[in-house]
């Protein structure tokens, strides 16, 4: 009787820590969301709480380079595969490192904004190997209002091929008083076509609109605001000035901000003052150290992933300028940091920076 009843207790303590613990591996009750340094490009990998993936481009070709560090964050969430990866527009700094990560890790589902309308841009060179890529695994050409399925999220595509969503997202679709001081700005050929997504997550909402230009924004945001309200804004376009017009940014209102620049590209001072003005933000965490920015308008250091391979011991205070196209950027093929966001079903939120270990929690603002 005593010994059953000591096996029962213990059968008991063993159940209660370990099942907790063997679920915990299958989920870990966040959404992850890794910005991914691939210097100036693009790579954003979302994993849900059931470890579903979703990757937003994949960096330049780089001998490797960029294709390793997704991996490395893919890695750190525990992944074997990408489910869902999204090319949001053919230029080289987004679809440069696809094949060299595709063949390192598999990807499942390739999704993009259908055909290339540049003969002329960075990514013209990629596109016959991403066809043959594909050809060999599931590939959707998406639309505005197609949902991406992935268990306890709801991702919605918001822009593709130049065109926005018709009807506002749930909740959203009051006039939007930025419209009125709209100023257009320039447009390539590819960024405006971008595959933009919104994500929610609970009570967290976020908003990745890869390269797409200020036209864009307006079509989407004007008269009505069709996105609402966000916590987080992702990618920023670089910190680039085609992109992020007070149209979009402060009238979305979010409270963080996690910018891909590099070492020479993005974070433009306009960008900069914008999200800075933006009502109620918050933090802006920066993959890079830009000299674009200069000290004048970069954040504190604790937001800042990276630096240069070969980096002084001062930072520039004046803003670089406009750079001529071409102009290399100071080096970075080092060891590079993620910045890690974390996000729980009330709306709380955590950033952290890989580098330094600095992080902030966020607590839900619905
Ligand atoms: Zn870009």
């Amino acid at each position: 009787m005593r010994v059953s009843r000591v096996l029962l207790s213990i059968l008991t303590m063993v159940a209660l820590v370990t099942l907790p613990q063997a679920a915990q591996s299958q989920t870990s009750g966040t959404l992850d969301i890794y910005l991914v340094d691939v210097e100036g490009g693009n790579a954003t990998l979302f994993v849900s709480p059931t470890g579903e993936s979703l990757l937003i481009d994949t960096g330049y070709r780089s001998d490797g380079r960029d294709a390793g560090r997704i991996i490395d964050a893919a890695r750190d969430a525990g992944l074997t595969q990408i489910d869902h990866l999204i090319t949001t527009h053919y230029h080289g700094d987004h679809m440069g490192g696809l094949a060299e990560l595709t063949a390192r890790f598999p990807v499942v589902h390739f999704i993009d904004h259908g055909p290339n309308q540049d003969p002329a841009g960075s990514g013209a060179g990629f596109i016959e190997e991403y066809e043959a890529i594909y050809a060999r695994a599931m590939h959707t050409a998406v639309r505005p209002g197609d949902t991406i399925p992935m268990a306890g999220l709801d991702v919605r595509v918001v822009t593709s091929a130049g065109e926005t969503i018709a009807t506002p997202l749930a909740g959203a679709g009051g006039a939007n008083p930025y419209c009125a001081n709209f100023k257009p700005g320039t447009n390539n050929v590819e960024d405006p076509l971008s595959v933009g997504i919104h994500v929610t997550f609970g009570e967290f909402r976020t908003l990745h609109l890869g390269d797409l230009t200020k036209n864009k924004e307006f079509e989407l945001m004007c008269p009505n605001n069709k996105i609402g309200t966000i916590d987080v804004l992702l990618g920023i376009h670089h910190g680039q000035q085609t992109s992020s017009s007070e149209v979009l940014v402060h009238a979305i209102r979010p409270r963080v901000g996690l910018m891909n620049n590099g070492t020479r590209k993005g974070g433009d001072p306009e960008v900069m003052t914008t999200l800075y003005t933006s009502p109620g933000f918050q933090d802006l965490w920066l993959a890079h150290f830009s000299v674009i920015s200069g000290q004048e308008y970069t954040v504190p250091g604790l937001f800042i992933a990276n630096m240069a391979d070969g980096q002084g011991p001062t930072m520039p205070i004046t803003p670089e300028g406009p750079v001529q196209p071409g102009t290399p950027q100071p080096p970075h093929n080092g060891q590079a940091h993620w910045i890690k966001l974390s996000a729980q079903q009330d709306g709380t939120f955590t950033v952290t920076n890989a580098r330094n270990g600095f992080s902030r929690t966020y607590g839900s603002d619905r």
